[in-house]
């Protein structure tokens, strides 16, 4: 029986990138905007919405509708990075404003974070990642702003958004969050009370390590959100057009990237869990994982491909691992179709808090034999 009230699902609206068809020519793929300026009008009125490609773009406003969809936003606003977009924030904040940071988190934010600190720009606090009680005891009355990730670098920790969100909101802070490493297939993080979305774009909603982007949602806008717009338009921080016809092209395979990364990552966690040489697997879809319940309710199920392999031995053999692999790249970035391995101490540097025999793996969708023996030879090499 059809049922032609039920809404389409967003798998068949991002596949089909919104149903974008042309009126005029019956093109079913965005074209790419190249303009770097928009002409006035007969009467000399600057036409709508742009007048200059610091503004935004054709191209790149349609990818922000397909974001805002997934997301279920009022907004989305992508710029040419991750980095960018949480630059965009932190520097909106007044001067002296308070801001509550997990301690270890993607390593470029947390710089940018310390910086601003280091120059009495922002007052800043730290609690451990997923750790409610922390925040709690670290969040104060004029804090503006709570940073979580979610699921954390490099240990995959878990924040239950529903409940940091009442943290901060009990005290006026706006939440914001950075749902990387389980895109908004998985992840809506504004229907679990989060204030601001954040997403590296470079990453899943891409997929194919092929650009750097990153977007902002909202569901509430007003001025703070035209102060955010405003500084994209005048840094230039925007998406180019170029980079957003590869997103909405990497975009429409979203759901079945994540779905095969998902169930590659779950087979690996399993496969390595009581190995030999590893200590210990990072990954919130093993049930030994602390953020196991929590992130089953935030993904639906859809834990992602990021993990971490604690390795037996030294830290040497550790990257002897990454230096053995065949098939995963030794490199650094996540969430595309290819496998990677990072040795995460010597991408990090000394200051920062991570176990020295800790690899992150960002799992692809390739044949999960191939990777499980790729590590296997790896590991085996390592260690003789
Ligand atoms: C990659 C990443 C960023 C930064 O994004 P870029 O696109 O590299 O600038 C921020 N947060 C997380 C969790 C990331 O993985």
């Amino acid at each position: 029986m059809s049922n032609t009230n039920r809404k389409l699902s967003a798998a068949t609206k991002i596949a089909q990138a919104l149903h974008y068809l042309d009126p005029e020519t019956g093109a079913i793929v965005p074209p790419i905007q190249t303009t770097a300026t928009y002409a006035r009008d007969e009467n000399y009125t600057p036409r709508k919405p742009y007048w200059y490609k610091r503004d935004g773009n054709e191209t790149t406003s349609h990818a922000e509708k397909m974001i805002a969809d997934l997301e279920d936003a009022t907004d989305s606003l992508l710029f040419s990075s991750g980095m960018s977009a949480a630059t965009a924030v932190i520097d909106h904040l007044d001067q002296n404003a308070h801001v509550v940071v997990p301690r270890a988190m993607y390593h470029g934010v947390l710089h940018q974070f310390q910086t601003y600190a280091k120059k009495n720009r922002l007052r800043v606090s730290y609690y451990e990642a997923g750790d409610l009680d922390e925040l709690n005891s670290v969040i104060q009355n004029d804090t503006a702003l709570v940073w979580a990730e979610t699921p954390n670098n490099p240990d995959w920790a878990v924040t239950d958004i529903a409940k940091a969100a009442s943290i901060a909101h009990a005290k006026g802070a706006k939440l914001l969050t950075d749902c990387t490493g389980t895109p908004p297939c998985a992840t809506k993080a504004l229907n679990f009370g989060a204030d601001i979305s954040m997403h590296s774009a470079t990453k899943y909603l891409n997929g194919h390590s092929d650009i750097t982007a990153g977007v902002l949602s909202v569901r509430s806008i007003g001025p703070y959100w035209d102060d955010i717009a405003l500084s994209r338009k005048i840094q230039g921080t925007v998406l180019q057009s170029f980079d957003a016809f590869l997103l909405i092209r990497g975009m429409r395979t979203l759901f079945l990237r994540v779905e095969r990364a998902t169930e590659n990552a779950v087979r690996i966690a399993h496969h390595f869990e009581n190995h030999p040489l590893v200590e210990t697997v990072l990954y919130p879809g093993l049930a030994s994982h602390p953020g196991n319940a929590v992130q089953l309710i935030q993904t639906g199920g859809l834990f992602g491909g990021m993990m971490s392999l604690i390795i037996k031995g030294s830290p040497q053999t550790a990257i002897d691992v990454t230096r053995f692999c065949q098939v995963f790249y030794p490199a650094t970035s996540l969430g595309g179709v290819e496998s990677l391995i990072e040795h995460r101490a010597t991408v990090s540097g000394p200051d920062f808090p991570v176990h020295p025999n800790l690899l992150r793996l960002s799992i692809g969708i390739e044949d999960v034999e191939d990777l499980i023996d790729d590590l296997e030879q790896a590991l085996e090499r390592a260690n003789s």
